[in-house]
């Protein structure tokens, strides 16, 4: 059997002055609805109903009403595919299966005719409807693609466009179902269907007495619902573009700045606004962490601020969780929750803070933990969750996650730029003192030996001065680079420390006795460091160093009719040694200035008291390397000079 004609061109090919309409499937539903509840709302004796559907999946939606049709007429016909289940069948109405090839597998239509009462569609399937609609994103569910299929045709009341299409499709019918001859041939006679003068017969087109309420009512509800199922839609893309607009503002915020309290303190308020959360807090906090401090927080009004809180992470089965699976964990309602009831430290926080509905987010990167993003919601009822809410916070998470990493790359960047200007600055200081430092006395040696190779004759005495002065300059020269050397690997962290617990008094004796061996004449030296000093924590070997750099210095510009004296005294944390002496002073404005590198008051070329010009450079390097600092005070040109420094006590003092 070959059938290869479409009912819809057919009918267009009878009747020429036809304009076919473009529907949506949605559309093409509502009307078939309406078209179907008019029937069974109204009294009609016996109406003719022909449905063809395309697919047996879109018969068996509309099985049921078929059945209802069939208590109002004998005279129902539904054609569909052959597909799997659908047959030929004369069980509550005629089932008519058509082939796959039929060109009604790509044809809706929809026939109801009565004495006083007809109406009609009839469509056809535009051509890459779907394929159209398909490619639509994955995020548009498929029901949304069915209902944006297209359709060609006709839908009309008109009697005799309704009647020419009663017969092409009854025509059909008899094609696949030939036994129904007769009962086709009793309904096309008994409404005139394929008579020649159908015009003359129809005696009424119009002013029909019928109630058209239930199909306005049907079209009016689908309207509601498509407008309904539209306002769901909007709300979701507007939900959607606030969401987007938060991770954007945010992104921007990151974008903008590289100082991670800004950026936390950002995403802490945008988050907290947009999720009306009672708290949004954001912290740092790794694996291996035991406590975490909270330091960004978004408050609700009225709320009681956690800033500054310690949130204990150790025994924190909420935190556990979140280190071993690196997922967000959600506490629907605190007072229920398990994991809450059985710690006593979240007991603690939900009593004191309030806590009724908890989420706790991680922010990784590369699947390492950076830190926590908290929300808190605080009043009755419980928070129900939904995954959008959920969606956001992980989106932020990362957003914050990239930050850090970002922000903790920028620091190291910035810290290896420090550590290569200082770097360059004493390859340039190491040029300078080669210039101006080591030239000077290694000329001086150089003259020494030459005049002593080449004079052997030279009287004894003036031999002994030579050798001294070559001597003198090679161990200044000796001195400089030891200094410079341990001045460039304290810079450069290249240093190991060796903390341990020790007396003031001890170092003292220590950088006195070093001091005596090399020194003749030295003023009096005065000491009173208490025996009840606590004992402090710092490098042995370099507290020493310290101690004897600064008496050194204050021998070098006493007098030896002066005094130096060496104090201590401490408070909670620190020990502070001074190193005074009743020299000549330092101008205030040289204070700060003293501790730079290579200064020397009189200029490195001028000296008289000797000495390198880092001594003062290294001790600042050491104080500081143990928590200290050092400074120095002086009423100022022959007042005598003060240097001060400070050292951590032992902890378990405190
Ligand atoms: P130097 O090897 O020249 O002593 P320092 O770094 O130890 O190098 O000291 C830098 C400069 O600080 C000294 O040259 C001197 O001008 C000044 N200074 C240091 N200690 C004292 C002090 N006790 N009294 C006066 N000036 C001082």
């Amino acid at each position: 059997m070959t059938i290869l004609t479409s009912v819809l061109s057919d009918l267009l090919k009878s009747l020429p002055n036809l304009r076919p309409q473009l529907y949506f499937k949605a559309s093409l539903t509502a009307l078939s609805h309406a078209m179907e509840d008019q029937v069974l709302a109204a009294t009609f004796n016996q109406p003719l109903i022909i449905a063809s559907f395309q697919h047996e999946r879109f018969y068996r939606q509309e099985a049921h009403r078929y059945q209802r049709l069939a208590e109002k007429s004998n005279q129902i016909y539904v054609l569909s595919v052959l597909e799997t289940e659908f047959r030929n069948d004369s069980q509550y109405y005629e089932k008519v299966a058509f082939d796959i090839d039929d060109p009604l597998s790509q044809e809706w239509h929809l026939v109801v005719i009565a004495e006083n009462y007809s109406t009609c569609l009839v469509c056809h399937e535009s051509k890459g409807s779907l394929r159209k609609n398909q490619e639509l994103p994955d995020s548009i569910p498929s029901v949304d693609i069915d209902t944006a299929r297209r359709f060609e045709g006709i839908w009309t009341y008109d009697r005799i466009v309704t009647l020419k299409a009663a017969e092409l499709l009854l025509k059909r019918i008899l094609l696949y179902r030939p036994e129904l001859q007769e009962k086709v041939r009793a309904i096309m006679d008994r409404f005139n269907i394929d008579q020649e003068n159908q015009d003359s017969m129809i005696s009424t087109q119009y002013g029909y007495d019928i109630d058209t309420n239930p199909f306005v009512q049907r079209l009016v509800t689908y309207l509601q619902a498509s407008q309904y199922k539209l306002h769901k839609a909007y709300r979701s893309i507007a939900a959607q573009a606030r969401k987007e607009s938060l991770v954007n503002s945010i992104s921007t915020a990151i974008r903008r700045s590289l100082d991670p309290h800004e950026i936390l303190q950002v995403a802490a308020q945008q988050l907290g606004t947009h999720l009306e959360a009672c708290r949004c807090l954001i912290y740092r906090a790794q694996v291996t962490d035991i406590k975490a401090t909270i330091e960004h927080e978004f408050l609700d009004r009225g709320v009681v601020s956690v800033l500054g809180q310690t949130w204990d992470l150790e025994y924190n089965p909420l935190f556990q969780e979140i280190t071993q699976h690196l997922e967000g964990v959600c506490v629907a309602d605190t007072i229920t929750d398990s994991r809450v009831k059985r710690s006593a430290s979240l007991s603690a926080i939900v009593k004191k803070f309030g806590v009724r509905s908890w989420l706790i987010e991680p922010v990784l990167f590369q699947g390492r933990l950076l830190g926590i993003v908290e929300l808190h919601y605080c009043y009755f009822p419980s928070h129900v969750w939904q995954k959008g809410e959920l969606d956001l916070v992980k989106a932020i998470a990362t957003q914050i996650g990239a930050a850090l990493i970002q922000a903790e790359s920028f620091s190291h960047l910035e810290e290896l730029n420090q550590q290569l200007e200082a770097l360059d600055r004493t390859r340039s200081n190491l040029i300078a003192i080669t210039g101006h430092e080591l030239r000077t006395p290694l000329s001086t040696i150089q003259v020494c030996l030459e005049s002593l190779y080449s004079e052997p004759d030279m009287p004894l005495e003036l031999q002994q001065v030579m050798i001294n002065t070559a001597l003198a300059d090679s161990e200044r020269m000796r001195k400089l680079v030891q200094d410079f050397l341990t001045l460039s690997n304290l810079e450069s962290g290249r240093v190991e420390w060796h903390p341990e617990a020790l007396i003031v008094q001890e170092c003292v004796d220590l950088a006195l006795s070093r001091l005596r061996t090399r020194k003749e004449e030295i003023p009096q030296i005065k000491t009173y460091v208490v025996d009840s000093l606590p004992l402090v924590r710092a490098d042995g070997d370099w507290l020493v160093e310290v101690l004897a750099k600064l008496i050194e210095n204050a021998c070098k510009f006493t007098p030896s009719i002066g005094e130096i004296t060496i104090d201590a005294r401490s408070n909670e944390e620190m020990v502070e040694v001074i190193v005074g002496d009743t020299g000549r002073g330092i101008e205030p404005q040289r204070l700060e200035i003293v501790f730079d590198r290579f200064y020397q008051e009189e200029g490195a070329l001028r000296r008289t008291a000797g000495g390198t010009g880092l001594g003062l450079a290294i001790c600042r390097q050491i104080v500081t390397g143990w928590g200290g600092k050092i400074w120095a005070e002086s009423r100022g040109k022959d007042q005598g000079s003060q240097f001060h420094f400070t050292i951590p006590i032992v902890a378990s003092d405190r």
